[in-house]
């Protein structure tokens, strides 16, 4: 095996923040089933992650070697995933009055969308953990991606999935060799199926900040829109959230940068997009609370924000809050509609979710809550064409 420069700690619980060993297999803490964070020895990696040093790494996300949780080079399950371009909105921005709007594309990633960082780690390290079969609940991009990992691993994959989840994310699945389990339900019905599961045979579960790793992998976003933007920060990051997984890890994001001197203390306002179909964090954020209640009936063609409730509801609500930020929902009919806009004028053919950011951003122009002379990051997530059939 041959080592990276991890200076991956230990991991501390991100509720009661009791410490573990990071050298054994961990879900929730065992303490009290709050997601669990990596900790790193930020003043050590800092001497190598510098912004001189990043100059010349590789484009991928395995640049941020140091401050990422993968022990070994047999662990790093490399498939060109991260440093995704941050686009120019263009036209897009002078027609909806905010020239400075950029669409960060995470469509490039390995198999269509962003969850393919988060999955490269948490199947990485699982492997390095010597774990053999991983398995997931997932509406589609998750599994997707865990498929993926666990192939160029050679670990066996289960996936149990919605029923009416889309054919094409079953067909991906299953050309990556995993065992797929369509569920009569939700998304959070699947994690049920696979928590019985977990229990009866060992498999180890990697549902999002079920374990700590897919966070870390998520996190990157941060540090690459910092790095791309010439190590400033944007205005406003516009996020359509589902579990959170990719807020919460910029977040913490960009807490490391600034211990390891990277960035200073200032911070972007986050904002958390969902779907009027599923709203559980809008929801819990205009009422002011620490925890979001599960949404009932869930229901949105954005397969990726289809989550009625999330562990790290209260990460999420707390980023948004330090952050000076804001949670508003916006229509399946909105996303649909600013899907062909975005493509019309950026080239970059959205997913709902993706969509999603940009009727957001213009709510919040309408509202006066963005102002026209602000930088704004907005996510494109997936790929348009894994959702082609909604407009088809
Ligand atoms: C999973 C997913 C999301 C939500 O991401 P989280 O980090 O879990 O909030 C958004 N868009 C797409 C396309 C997804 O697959």
């Amino acid at each position: 095996m041959t080592a990276t420069r991890s200076t991956l700690t230990h991991l501390s619980c991100s509720r009661c923040g009791e410490n573990y060993d990071a050298n054994q297999l961990m879900n929730l803490c065992p303490a009290c089933a709050k997601p669990l964070l990596a900790r790193y020895d930020l003043p050590k990696a800092a001497q190598t992650l510098t912004r001189a040093s990043l100059q010349g790494r590789e484009s991928s996300l395995w640049r941020y070697e140091e401050a990422l949780p993968i022990q070994s080079q047999e662990g790093q399950l490399k498939l060109g995933e991260g440093w995704t371009p941050l686009i120019c909105a263009g036209t897009l921005g002078a027609e909806i009055g905010c020239p400075n709007t950029l669409i960060k594309d995470e469509s490039r990633n390995p198999t269509g969308s962003f969850k393919a960082r988060g999955l490269v780690m948490a199947v990485g390290r699982a492997y390095e953990l010597g774990v053999r079969e991983v398995a997931i609940p997932s509406a589609g991009n998750a599994a997707g991606a865990m498929s993926a990992y666990a192939a160029k691993a050679g670990l066996s994959a289960h996936v149990y999935m919605p029923r009416d989840a889309p054919a094409l994310f079953q067909v991906e699945c299953r050309a990556l060799a995993a065992q797929v389990t369509l569920v009569d339900g939700l998304i959070t019905d699947c994690g049920t199926k696979v928590r019985e599961k977990v229990e009866q045979f060992g498999w180890f579960d990697v549902s999002t900040l079920k374990e700590p790793y897919r966070i870390e992998g998520k996190k990157t976003m941060g540090y690459e829109i910092v790095e791309q933007l010439g190590w400033r920060l944007p205005d406003v990051i516009i996020y359509p959230t589902g579990g959170g997984t990719g807020l919460v890890g910029m977040w913490k994001a960009f807490d490391e940068m600034e211990q390891m001197g990277l960035i200073g203390s200032e911070r972007p306002r986050m904002v958390s997009v969902q779907s009027s179909g599923c709203a559980p964090m809008v929801r819990a954020f205009n009422e002011g609370r620490e925890f979001a209640e599960t949404w009932q009936g869930a229901h949105t063609v954005a397969d990726g924000l289809r989550v009625p409730a999330a562990v790290g509801d209260f990460l999420i609500l707390q980023a948004l809050r330090e952050s000076g930020g804001i949670a508003i929902a916006v229509t399946d009919a909105e996303m649909l509609g600013n899907a062909e806009r975005m493509g019309r004028h950026t080239g970059v053919f959205p997913a709902p979710e993706g969509a999603a950011s940009l009727a957001g951003q213009i709510r919040l122009l309408e509202s006066g809550w963005i102002q026209s002379d602000e930088t704004v990051v907005l996510f494109n997530t997936c790929t348009g064409l894994k959702y082609a059939h909604l407009w088809a």
